[in-house]
């Protein structure tokens, strides 16, 4: 059984991301979305809400479930008994920290792969950041994000 490992932030997921996901349970047997507890980044969303946003975005996909990890991606890859990454690639601006993360990742699991999937034309210019800036000033943003996460975006700049 083919299993790949789709990490990221997700702060929130969007619907840029979820074309990669779908895309990727095309190509693999089950597809891990981890969702990265960065202790150097402050999110904007907590884990907890993050996970929960992307288990509700991928509710009606079989293939694909949703978990969170600290450390090393590469050890988390193990832990589940693969040995592919995905990234998504957008422009030449993602390339070179993508390379160097995928290039050292090799350097201390050899055996590990990442496999890049190259944007959706129509969420070349989408991120995460890009979608908090939009909610901030009040502008729709369900071009941007999956249903689930249009109502949670707009609590939490309320909140801030
Ligand atoms: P990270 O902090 O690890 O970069 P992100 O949540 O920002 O986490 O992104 C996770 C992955 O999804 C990265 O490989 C990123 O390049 C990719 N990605 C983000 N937005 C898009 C998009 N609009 N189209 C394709 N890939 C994307």
């Amino acid at each position: 059984m083919s299993i790949a490992i789709y990490p990221g932030s997700f702060d929130p997921v969007t619907l840029g991301h979820f074309d990669i996901i779908k895309r990727s349970a095309d190509i693999f047997d089950h597809v891990i979305i981890g969702v990265l507890n960065n202790t150097s980044k402050t999110p904007l969303f907590s884990l907890e809400e993050r996970v929960k946003m992307l288990q509700d975005t991928v509710s009606g996909i079989d293939n694909v479930s949703v978990e969170s990890f600290d450390g090393l991606l590469v050890d988390f890859v193990k832990q589940k008994n693969t040995n592919v990454i995905i990234r998504g690639l957008r422009a030449l601006t993602d390339f070179d920290l993508e390379m160097q993360m995928a290039q050292s990742n090799r350097v201390v699991a050899p055996d590990v792969d990442t496999v890049f999937l190259s944007t959706s034309v129509k969420y070349s210019y989408l991120s995460s950041s890009v979608v908090k800036e939009y909610a901030r000033y009040d502008v729709d943003v369900s071009d941007f994000v999956p249903e689930c996460v249009i109502s949670k975006l707009i609590d939490k700049m309320k909140g801030l």
